[in-house]
Formats: structure tokens, C-alpha cells, sequence
């Protein structure tokens, strides 16, 4: 039997790179949009992994649909890690890229070379109409931060993330190759197993 998969997210860079994941494997998938039923779910997790099960399971109970959330970030080390699980909220209440991006140039103001080095990580997690968990899978990519803005391809902090294999950022790089080496990407071949068993 062939259900549809609902993806948890609000996100519209993340909607579409997760459509564009997962359309090529024959996958069913719609937004939230339009479906009444749909919750705000709240991110009081710890982690990118505690936050994707948060999501995919609230969503799911409040759907009684299969769900397929994510929580990700970019994880700077010379910031402690920041802004991690608080990427979205980064310049606080009303956030955006733009502010997010100004506010991380900001605090890396006279930090070079190596020390710039950052990565992006992605959690996810499959929930069946109960909201039990099913699957989870990860991935992340690396890189550093740029010191200005190049390319309008991506979405939140693609244009400073330089990727290390490419030496170009994601704003910069083009759909396709994110789509083969971005956390995203990665975590969703790690998935791809789990829902095209139960979705399939
Ligand atoms: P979430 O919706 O709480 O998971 O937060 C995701 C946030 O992390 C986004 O709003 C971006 O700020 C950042 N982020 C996650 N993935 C990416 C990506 O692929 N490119 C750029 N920023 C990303």
C-alpha cells in the first residue's frame, strides 16, 4: 500500500531540497500547508536529534499521518558551537537569513584561516501515524566561513558557507551538488532505506 509522507517542516529551502531528495525514489510527499491539523512544534530539545524526534512525532500524532522531520544547523567550534540548534533564531525574535548571516560576520570579526572552519549538521526522524519513531539518520558537511557573501543558490547560510571539497559556497554551487553532498542529502540517504519500506 502506498501512503504519502508528510514533511514536517515550515521551512521553504528545506521543503525543497527535501522534494527534491526524495521525488527521484518515487516518494509521495506534501507540506504542511493546507492541513488544518498541523501544529507549531515547539524546539525545546537539547539536540539537533532530541528536536527532529519533537517534531516528527507531535506532527504525526496531530496528523495521524507518516511524518519526516529534520532539525539542522550550522555548528561554528571557535563559537562553541554556536548557533547549533538555534540556527534559525540566531539574531533572536523575527530572525532572518539576512540578520543571522550579518550577526555570525559579526562575531567571526578578526578570525581567520583554519579557525573559521564550520560544519552543517542534519538530524532526521520518520514517524509512523502514532508517532513512534521509526527511523532516524544524520549527516553533516563540512567547511569554513567565508568572510563575504557569495552566490544567491541555497537558502539561511549558504552564501558564507564555503565548502571544503569545492572551495566555493553552497550559495555558489549549484542545486545539484548540494543535493549529493549537503547534510541534508546525507541524512536522507541514510533514511531512504526506512521509508521506502514503509512508504514505498
Ligand atoms: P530548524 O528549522 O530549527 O531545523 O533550523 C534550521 C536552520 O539551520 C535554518 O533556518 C538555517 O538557518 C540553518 N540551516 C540548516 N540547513 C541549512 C542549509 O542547508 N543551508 C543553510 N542554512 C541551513
Amino acid at each position: 500500500m502506498s501512503h504519502t509522507l508528510i514533511l514536517g517542516t515550515t521551512n521553504a529551502g528545506k521543503l525543497r531540497e527535501l522534494v527534491e531528495l526524495l521525488a527521484p525514489h518515487g516518494i509521495s510527499c506534501r507540506s504542511l500547508a493546507g492541513l488544518a491539523e498541523a501544529v507549531a512544534v515547539e524546539e525545546t530539545g537539547q539536540t539537533f536529534a532530541d528536536n527532529a524526534v519533537l517534531k516528527a512525532t507531535l506532527q504525526a500524532q496531530a496528523l495521524g499521518g507518516w511524518v519526516l522531520a529534520e532539525d539542522s544547523g550550522l555548528v561554528v567550534p571557535v563559537l562553541g558551537g554556536t548557533p547549533g540548534i538555534y540556527s534559525a533564531r540566531f539574531s533572536g525574535p523575527g530572525a532572518t537569513d539576512s540578520a543571522n548571516n550579518a550577526l555570525l560576520l559579526q562575531k567571526l570579526d578578526g578570525i581567520t584561516g583554519s579557525r573559521r572552519a564550520a560544519h552543517y549538521a542534519c538530524h532526521a526522524a520518520l514517524a509512523d501515524p502514532s508517532g513512534t519513531v521509526v527511523a532516524t539518520a544524520s549527516g553533516t558537511c563540512s567547511g569554513f566561513i567565508s568572510a563575504e557573501a557569495a552566490g544567491g543558490g541555497g537558502f539561511g547560510y549558504d552564501p558564507l558557507f564555503v565548502v571544503a571539497e569545492y572551495h566555493r559556497t553552497f550559495g555558489e554551487l549549484s542545486a545539484a551538488v548540494k543535493a549529493v553532498i549537503s547534510h541534508r542529502a546525507r541524512a536522507m540517504r541514510g533514511m531512504l532505506p526506512a521509508i521506502l519500506r514503509h512508504l514505498g
